[in-house]
């Protein structure tokens, strides 16, 4: 049964570490930060703004860095002797990662098992992925499963992470997602300028 631990375990990992890394795309660099701009930043960027705009590419276009990141994790396990079903739920549930969200944006072309486990709340559906894509889109960073989102959110980890960032990297809002919230605010209180939170200010000494 000691497998069961794992997978479960491996499936709320994944999903963590699809926030993460979602989290620190939509976070950090900008469009013509040097190659993380044009590979990561910009599509990001275009995902906001147009949500159906990566629902046309293909798995191999939208999954092969992650396939590469899977596989080396495998790798790496069999050679340190710890591969298991834990790690081969990882592997295969984060090479699949930009896939499970491509899913959330195109209902329709998904598969009938991917129907089923949303239906059974196993996977993250349209429905959940939707509250990434409201307001400042910096909340629901995990893209796999309905579980992980809603705790962290609750406890408010992204925010607590990126006052942990100030020291080091400065503001770390990225300007196309401060200037969604700047236009709100100056909209809010009908003024053009926003003073920047105190702790945003602080990091950018
Ligand atoms: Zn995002
Ligand atoms: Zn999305």
């Amino acid at each position: 049964m000691i497998w069961v631990i794992e997978v479960v375990v491996a499936v709320l990992a994944v999903d963590l570490v699809s926030g993460l890394v979602h989290w620190a795309e939509d976070t950090f660099g900008t469009v013509t930060t040097p190659v993380v701009g044009p590979w990561i930043v910009a599509p990001n960027v275009l995902h906001h703004d147009d949500a159906s705009a990566f629902v046309a590419r293909s798995w191999l276009a939208s999954s092969w860095d992650l396939a590469l990141a899977a596989l080396a994790v495998v790798l790496l396990s069999i050679a340190g002797g710890w591969f298991g079903p834990g790690v081969a739920v990882f592997a295969l549930l984060g090479a699949n990662a930009n896939q499970i969200h491509k899913w959330c944006h195109a209902p329709s072309r998904a598969p009938l098992l991917v129907r089923i486990a949303w239906g059974a709340r196993l996977l993250q559906g349209p429905a959940h992925h939707a509250r990434h894509h409201r307001g400042e889109k910096n909340t629901a960073y995990c893209v796999v499963t309905p579980f992980v989102n809603p705790a962290l959110d609750r406890v408010g980890f992204w925010r607590v992470l990126e006052r942990c960032c100030v020291p080091f990297t400065g503001a770390p809002r990225r300007e196309d997602l401060r200037a969604i919230r700047l236009v709100r605010t100056a909209h809010r209180r009908e003024v053009a300028v926003e003073q920047p939170p105190r702790w945003l200010a602080r990091g950018r000494s």
